[in-house]
């Protein structure tokens, strides 16, 4: 490859929206066959929105929402600001003391004297039967639904609802016209995982992954032969962001994703990984 030929490429991918960290990034496109897709904020917009919540029983709906909504203000992932925001629309919250934030898991923190945790069961909590029903319900369409716990004890269920993007649907049939296979990988559970998938066209999904497992199923393809593309957002994307042959972060992303990837689609528009797969083969084939 020409030096000048990958630099037009270069110019080509700023004008469509692409930014490209070196020339010689363009190179590693070529043989890419499989495009690993993490779910929020990348395939869906991330912007989460609380649609339900239900308290265990003896227990007060908006005490669960208050509680929670306090601890979940010192975090800034779209669960947390979903929950956060509903919480201070109904009322102020209170202080938290000894935050604390485990990524892909959830907060937990001191409100009131109350030890309250949210996020993903913890194990060694029970959750009830009947909250552990309304988990499931929720998930079933799609929903992220988070356990809010505390001393000890799961006192209630908030669900949450994120959207694909409009244009996921489209870029992922694209993909696999240029013969890519793509691949879903989610923190979340295996049957938000499934929905989404099924409502992009995605075949395989990878769920309930913590934020260092990201990295390790890309190896893990690598090893089986792939050539991996991965697309991303969060910061628990970054590690695998820099493990994959091409890592593509969006723009609208953290700067820790942005930093870790080769490639920034600045609109944060999947349709763009298309632009810059179909790019680097037509700038490599001018070269060749
Ligand atoms: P993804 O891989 O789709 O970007 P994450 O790895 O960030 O998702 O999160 C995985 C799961 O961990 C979430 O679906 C949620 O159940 C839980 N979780 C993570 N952070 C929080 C938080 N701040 N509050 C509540 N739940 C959380
Ligand atoms: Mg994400």
């Amino acid at each position: 490859a020409t030096p000048t030929a990958l630099l037009v490429g270069t110019g080509r991918g700023a004008q469509l929206g692409i930014l490209i960290k070196g020339p010689e990034v363009l190179e590693s496109t070529r043989t890419v066959d499989t495009v690993v897709l993490d779910k929020t904020g990348t395939v869906t917009t991330g912007q989460m929105a609380l649609v339900d919540v239900t308290a265990g029983a003896g227990e007060d709906r908006d005490e669960v929402l208050r509680l929670a909504g306090a601890v979940e203000a010192g975090s800034e992932h779209p669960v947390a600001r979903a929950i956060a925001r509903a919480a201070a629309e109904r009322g102020a919250l209170p202080p938290v003391e000894g935050f604390r934030s485990t990524q892909g898991v959830g907060v937990e923190g001191s409100v009131e004297g109350l030890g309250v945790t949210v996020g993903r069961p913890a194990s060694g909590t029970r959750v009830p039967d009947d909250l552990a029903a309304v988990m499931r319900t929720a998930e079933a369409v799609g929903r992220t639904a988070v356990v809010v716990s505390w001393d000890g004890r799961a006192r209630g269920i908030l669900a949450v609802a994120d959207a694909v993007k409009p244009t996921s649907r489209a870029a992922v049939a694209a993909l696999r016209r240029l013969g890519l296979t793509p691949v879903l990988l989610t923190g979340d559970n295996a049957t938000v995982a499934k929905a989404v998938a099924a409502e992009v066209g995605i075949d395989e999904a990878v769920a309930g992954v913590l934020p260092a497992g990201k990295v390790d199923v890309v190896k893990r393809l690598q090893d089986e032969g792939k050539v991996v593309a991965m697309v991303g957002d969060g910061v628990n994307d970054a590690a695998a962001l820099a493990q994959a042959d091409l890592g593509l972060a969006m723009g609208t992303g953290t700067d820790v994703a942005i930093e870790a990837a080769d490639l920034t689609l600045v609109r944060g528009d999947l349709t763009a990984a298309v632009d810059a797969i179909r790019l680097s083969r037509r700038t490599l084939r001018t070269i060749k």
